[in-house]
């Protein structure tokens, strides 16, 4: 999935989710938002940080578009297993139906009752609590869930390790059978199975695979340039792309450099070629039978550098390569996992170097979101000199290596996700479709299983 644009949400909550910065849709998103706008019931099996929350919040805001809120009669209702967890979905709903006029009320305990019931009286859009406290609302005469049109239960699985089934299942009964469900959990225990089983109906089931182990052989890093001005950004990564290749030496038996246009694909193979690189070039304007002979050329080891771009790349029998460096970062995040998908296979070490400019920050996010890998930004080597005009590097001649910048103070991707102690998804939707998975070593093709059922 490219963009958001591409999910038919309502323009209005569209613009919400650009306005908050996201442009391409997480997997978990690209195929659960389709069939919940539908009116489709929804299993979802994700963790947290795969982008849920926005998975079910935007289809929910562009169904409450139309309509209007009574009193006591909220019109949808998401129940969280937490204060804090109610408290994100809140945040996340005001953040994407900034531009609609929806009430939306939160109750969860450590509230005073009183200015609850005050919203709750006056009808809202939208209701998100925590069980025990929608209950006693309830309870207390001040809530009528037969106006709940659209029904959410987020983290099930948690409210089952809280002991809070039995009272999701009373307000699952409280609410009208025909109602549109949309359930999260993280996992699937027999008893989230069961209830799942009798309160949905016909789901579009929609699961994330774990991560189990993104790519640890394949070390990433980054790199930023300082270009001076805007206009010497595409020079600059130039000197740094060879400083980059100079600084690993030998250890560089072969890279695949990608670029995002063709236009650069061809200036960056003069500008490697006049710096004596070994090097051949690959975009989507070539004949088959030249895009044949460059790859056989390179995997027979005629060529060291292959510069390409994505769509010259995509279905064509790639082969092992130790290192990728990514002269752009790429536009789709899934990208990434793509091309860096080219080294670290069948077990050994690779390594992905990404260059950046200083407005890729965003897109580099983006990649650490998706992958669930925090990405190590590596300073310049010749930062200082590459942006005063230090000389090119020259010909490496597979020169010897020198420092190795590991060392950097940023965790390394493998900490980072203990860390983080969360299961993040690089399941793309269409991954399946590209015809690339011949490509995609067994370890990362685990992670890239995400499955939308019929
Ligand atoms: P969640 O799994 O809903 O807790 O979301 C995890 C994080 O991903 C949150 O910080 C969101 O702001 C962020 N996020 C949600 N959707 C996207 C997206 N499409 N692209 C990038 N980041 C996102």
């Amino acid at each position: 999935m490219a963009d958001f644009s591409e999910l038919n949400l309502n323009p209005s909550v569209l613009a919400a989710v650009h306005e908050a910065g996201y442009k391409t849709p997480t997997p978990i998103q690209a195929m659960a938002i389709p069939p919940a706008l539908e009116g489709r019931d929804v299993l979802g099996i994700a963790q947290t940080g795969t982008g849920k929350t926005a998975s079910f919040v935007l289809p929910m805001i562009t169904a409450l578009t139309s309509g209007r809120a009574r009193a006591r009669m909220p019109r949808s209702l998401v129940l969280a297993p937490t204060r804090e967890l109610a408290s994100q979905v809140a945040e996340s709903f005001n953040i994407y139906a900034k531009n609609q006029k929806l009430k939306m009320c939160l109750l969860i305990g450590g509230v005073a009752f009183g200015e609850q019931m005050a919203m709750t009286d006056r009808g809202v859009d939208v209701l998100i609590a925590t069980p025990g406290r929608l209950l006693d609302h309830f309870e207390r005469g001040r809530l009528l869930l037969s106006g709940v049109s659209i029904m959410v239960v987020d983290e099930a699985d948690r409210m089952l390790d809280m002991g809070f089934i039995p009272d999701v299942e009373r307000i699952f009964r409280l609410t009208p059978f025909t109602r549109q469900t949309l359930f999260f959990s993280a996992t699937m225990p027999p008893e989230i199975e069961r209830i799942t089983n009798e309160f949905l109906s016909n789901p579009a089931r929609v699961e994330i695979a774990k991560q189990a182990t993104v790519a640890d052989n394949i070390e990433q890093s980054a790199k930023m340039i300082q270009p001076a001005r805007r206009d010497m950004e595409f020079k600059e990564k130039r000197n740094l792309l060879r400083e980059t290749i100079s600084d690993r030496g030998d250890r560089i038996t072969n890279a695949i450099i990608f670029c995002n246009r063709k236009s650069d694909v061809d200036i960056l193979l003069r500008s490697m070629r006049a710096h004596k690189f070994d090097c051949s070039a690959l975009h989507g304007d070539l004949d088959q039978s030249i895009r044949t002979r460059v790859l056989s050329e390179f995997r027979d080891g005629g060529k060291r550098f292959l510069i390409a771009s994505d769509v010259a790349a995509r279905g064509l029998d790639i082969p092992i390569v130790s290192h990728v460096i990514n002269f752009d970062v790429p536009v789709n995040p899934e990208d990434y996992v793509h091309r860096i998908g080219r080294t670290g296979r069948a077990g050994r070490k690779g390594e992905a170097i990404t260059l950046l400019a200083p407005g890729d920050r965003k897109k580099l996010k983006e990649i650490e979101t998706l992958t669930g890998c925090e990405i190590r930004i590596d300073s310049a080597a010749g930062e200082a000199g590459l942006t005063t005009g230090k000389p090119p590097v020259a010909d490496p001649g597979r020169k010897s290596s020198n420092k190795s910048r590991s060392g950097d103070k940023r965790q390394s991707n493998k900490e980072f996700r203990q860390r983080r102690g969360r299961n993040a998804a690089v399941a793309v939707a269409d991954t399946e479709s590209d015809g690339n998975w011949e490509h995609i070593p067994a370890f990362l093709k685990r992670n890239l299983e995400g499955r939308v059922s019929p």
